[in-house]
């Protein structure tokens, strides 16, 4: 008889896992609470809009690669990956010059150097170092499991840390670059990625730089759903079984071991191995009696939390050629707006905000000659907003968009529009303080200081996806659901496996 795996959540992680144990031969069942597989990479449709509801930047493909690799497969063969081109547009408050990257080094170097003087030649220098760091971390950190400090705190950190940037925060590594505060933005936008602000981030995180600049920006034609769909057809052809609807209730435990889960409508089924995708401090308080729990209410209420999202759903019945596939709109206070995400919890008056315009390159997400937009303004985690204040606050960000962006009259020609922000992260998937992202990259909160992908009181309990290693990001929980293979079959090597 094969062993019993049973994965809470059919988030990326999730999946990412079903696929991997799968394919190893072990019998699969993947329980997830929601209609459809995919977690926070969710969709809905409505009045002919396709609306991807989370992630939509596609980035480091070579970490996709990897993953469909180990699984005998070719990403090729289930995502038209289109390389965006130019990756993406910068607003500036009050400024009506925008910015453009290509992660083309000629182009974005003029760019720089027109903005502040001999910044091109900076510009390669940084982006060689984010491709060192990049290459570092994935090939001896990132899919490695953590278990002791000195796991971490290695001869390489401690001779190359320096070097690595693991030790200075990456804002002062910025500016050691770059003057002007329009650069140093666009260096440190992608910490928001991460959950994370460039005030507390390590430098090493730099190495996202690596990821928009030199490696380009992807869009799976069709959708980012399209990735959810691949994952599932993957993992199903390899025997796993991915029940929606079936939301667990209670993990089971006997003499310190997982013996199965309970499901909301009183089903039980057993297992040899258990492996939660759902959040993890939800599955620690909430599925686990107290015995059983690895970090308790404690730890987490001292945990930083990554942002939650004031989110915009827009159908929009007109054409808005202001706007490419992806724009990022900077607000002039930058410090500001991260303090009122960490700091000073509030909605943001000021915002910085990102709008993602995917009908621009995909003519399946929207009626002809309409447009279908996300915006996303990142805000604190756990504020209570009254439905009254949501709807304000979605006037002040379309107002926003349309005086900072040039969007005249964008409000007359909305004809769809969903707010989804902290109360739906928490009721849909369970989100602590319905963060939209997890914990927060800082860190005290990275490799060994991020809560282990192993319980350390039930034996065959493990935990995959953002929660937990190496972090957030989409292809980030493919290389979690390696570290919990690698973690259930002993495997202690650094470097990405090349077969399982
Ligand atoms: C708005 C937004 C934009 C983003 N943009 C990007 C981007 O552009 N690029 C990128 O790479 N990443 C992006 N991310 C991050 C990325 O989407 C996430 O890090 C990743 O998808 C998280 O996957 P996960 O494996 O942690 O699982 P999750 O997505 O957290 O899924 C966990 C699953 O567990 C289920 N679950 C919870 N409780 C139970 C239960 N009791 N029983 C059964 N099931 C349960 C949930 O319903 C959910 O489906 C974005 C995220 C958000 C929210």
């Amino acid at each position: 008889m094969n062993k019993k795996v049973v994965i809470i959540g059919a988030g990326i992680g999730g999946l990412g896992t079903a696929g991997l144990f799968a394919k190893k031969g072990y019998d699969v069942t993947v329980l997830e609470k929601n209609e459809h597989a995919g977690g926070r990479a969710n969709i809905f449709e409505a009045n002919g809009f396709r609306f991807d509801m989370g992630p939509s930047w596609y980035l480091a493909p070579d970490l996709f690669e990897h993953y469909f690799r180990l699984l005998g497969e070719r990403v090729e063969d289930h995502l038209d990956l289109v390389r965006l081109t130019p990756s993406y547009r910068i607003f500036f408050q009050g400024d009506p010059e925008t910015l453009e990257i290509h992660s083309d080094i000629e182009k974005d170097g003029r760019t720089f150097d027109a903005i502040e003087p001999g910044s091109s030649e900076k510009l390669k220098k940084y982006l060689a170092q984010s491709e060192y760091q990049y290459e570092v971390a994935t090939q001896h950190f990132m899919y490695k499991n953590y278990d002791t400090v000195f796991d971490f705190f290695n001869k390489r950190v401690m001779t190359e840390g320096q070097k690595l940037s693991v030790f200075s925060k990456m804002h002062n590594f910025v500016t050691r670059f770059f003057k002007s505060r329009k650069l140093q933005q666009v260096m440190e936008y992608t910490m928001v990625f991460l959950g994370t602000s460039p005030y507390e981030a390590p430098a090493i995180y730099n190495l996202m730089s690596h990821m928009d600049f030199n490696q380009g920006v992807f869009y799976p034609q069709g959708g980012f759903y399209e990735l959810i769909k691949a994952l599932v057809r993957v993992a199903e052809k390899n025997g796993a079984k991915v029940r929606t609807n079936a939301a667990v209730a209670e993990i089971l435990i006997k003499n310190g071991k997982a013996s199965g889960v309970r499901l909301e409508n009183g089903e039980v089924i057993d297992a040899d191995i258990v492996i939660s995708n759902a959040d993890y401090q939800f599955t620690e308080t909430r599925l686990l009696p107290e015995s059983s729990q690895t970090y308790k209410k404690k730890y987490w209420d001292k945990k930083v939390l990554a942002p939650s999202a004031f989110i915009l759903y827009l159908g929009v019945k007109e054409k808005m050629p202001q706007l490419i596939h992806h724009n990022l709109l900077f607000s002039d206070d930058w410090r500001k707006n991260f303090d009122e995400i960490y700091k000073d919890p509030k909605l943001p008056n000021e915002p910085s905000l990102y709008v993602c315009a995917p009908s621009v390159t995909d003519p399946n997400v929207a009626p002809e000659g309409k447009e279908n937009l996300f915006v996303l303004v990142p805000i604190a985690s756990g504020l209570d907003i009254s439905e009254e204040r949501k709807q304000e606050y979605a006037y002040h960000v379309l107002e926003r968009m349309e005086r900072e962006m040039g969007l005249e009259g964008l409000r007359e020609k909305i004809e769809y529009m969903r707010i989804y922000t902290v109360e739906d992260f928490l009721k849909d998937y369970n989100s602590f303080k319905g963060t939209a992202l997890g914990l927060a990259h800082t860190i005290w909160q990275t490799a060994i200081f991020r809560p282990n992908n192993r319980s350390k009181k039930v034996s065959n309990l493990f935990y995959v996806g953002a929660g937990t290693n190496p972090g957030i990001g989409t292809q980030i929980c493919l290389i979690s659901a390696e570290l919990v293979y690698k973690r259930v079959h002993g495997i202690k090597t650094a470097e990405p496996l090349t077969s399982i």
